[in-house]
């Protein structure tokens, strides 16, 4: 076996809420640690599922996927080639680190973000240095431009960053890739970029267009509610996209993935009503950390970050209260993923309650 694989910490996914239930003796847990959607998923997928023609069960999918490419590339104005589809982003990260990484390469990651840029990193061998967000949560783009060597292949931008929620500006995207060497590719996962209502627009999607070494992810699994059915997709340069297809499962995507993901799409509305629900419940939940004079970072995403000396503590009794949110991503910080109205006003209530008697 490869040493690495044997020394490899490897991610820890969510347990099943029923095994999590029953190992606590709850009746019900509403998971607030993925960053899932709460309101589901547009009704018109579950009409484009039943309506799936169950005979095509034994054929393998259109390996191109070529109806949802065309969909998204039509909404972006792109070339259509320029689009490569995973199983869920995850896999692109996984694609992306196989395409270009080589043992004793480096790869430049802002700190905290997502755990799976560095653990594809760490399986191709290569050397992970990471640069620590700003007093703000926003990426220091100076350091990272200071850490670049000739070793540097990937630089991993999360846009808005989980976890920490914070909005880059596409204009200082595009600054940062022209100081880039061209041979380094910059990467950036947008996976929570649906929830931006500050900026318009909030994506980096037009700079593939001009500059080859940049890469834009999206996802179906957050803003459209698809988590279960495992479809992301990166957006390339046409110089790039080919070869990243080369290192692509011919059949990742199945057919009924496809199909959710394209009524998905095609139901705009469902999201804008998602997105515009988040961002109210979003602007409650920073009136409410200031209230409590809780720190916690400006979110353009479906979750916040906030910060307490009783982190641990508040986590445990949210458990006990039937809400599991996400702890361990920095001592003291927690991280919440926005609910409906109902579970935020009942979360915000027993936080209340808890910073009460804990100060009292
Ligand atoms: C959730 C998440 C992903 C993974 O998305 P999938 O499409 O479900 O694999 C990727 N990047 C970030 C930053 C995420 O939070």
């Amino acid at each position: 076996m490869k040493k690495i694989i044997q020394e490899l910490n490897p991610y820890v996914p969510e347990k099943p809420l029923q095994q999590l239930q029953d190992e606590l003796g709850l009746k019900k847990i509403v998971r607030l640690s993925a960053n899932e959607n709460p309101y589901g998923t547009s009704p018109k997928v579950k009409r484009a599922i039943l309506d799936w023609d169950y005979d095509l069960s034994n054929r393998y999918p259109d390996s191109s996927a070529q109806e949802l490419r065309d969909l998204v590339a039509e909404k972006f104005t792109l070339d259509p080639s320029q689009i490569v589809f995973g199983v869920g982003l995850d896999e692109v990260i996984v694609m992306l680190s196989r395409v270009f990484l080589q043992p004793g390469d480096e790869e430049l990651v802002s700190v905290p973000n997502f755990s799976e840029y560095a653990l594809h990193a760490e399986i191709e061998e290569a050397v992970i240095k990471e640069v620590a967000t700003k007093k703000n949560g926003q990426i220091n783009f100076t350091a990272l431009l200071e850490n670049i060597t000739d070793k540097t292949k990937l630089i991993w931008l999360c846009n808005p960053n989980n976890p920490t929620g914070t909005l880059e500006t596409v204009a200082s995207i595009e600054k940062f890739v022209q100081q880039v060497p061209k041979e380094t590719m910059v990467l950036v996962d947008e996976a929570y970029i649906d929830f931006v209502t500050e900026q318009e627009p909030a994506t980096a999607m037009d700079l593939t267009k001009k500059y080859p070494n940049i890469v834009v992810m999206r996802t179906f699994s957050k803003a459209y509610g698809l988590a279960n059915f495992r479809v992301g997709y990166a957006v390339f340069s046409n110089q790039i996209a080919g070869e990243v297809q080369k290192v692509r499962l011919p059949y990742n995507v199945s057919s009924i993935a496809q199909t959710a993901a394209i009524a998905a799409f095609k139901d705009q509305n469902f999201v804008d009503q998602v997105v515009a629900k988040n961002a109210l419940e979003r602007t409650k939940y920073e009136d409410f950390f200031q209230k409590l004079d809780l720190k916690f970072y400006h979110s353009q995403a479906n979750f916040v970050f906030f910060e307490t000396a009783a982190a641990h503590e508040l986590a445990q009794v949210l458990l006990e209260n039937g809400y599991l949110i996400r702890t361990g991503l920095r001592p003291n910080w927690l991280r919440l993923s926005i609910g409906t109205p109902k579970d935020n006003l009942k979360i915000q209530k027993i936080m209340a309650d808890f910073f009460d008697s804990v100060l009292n």
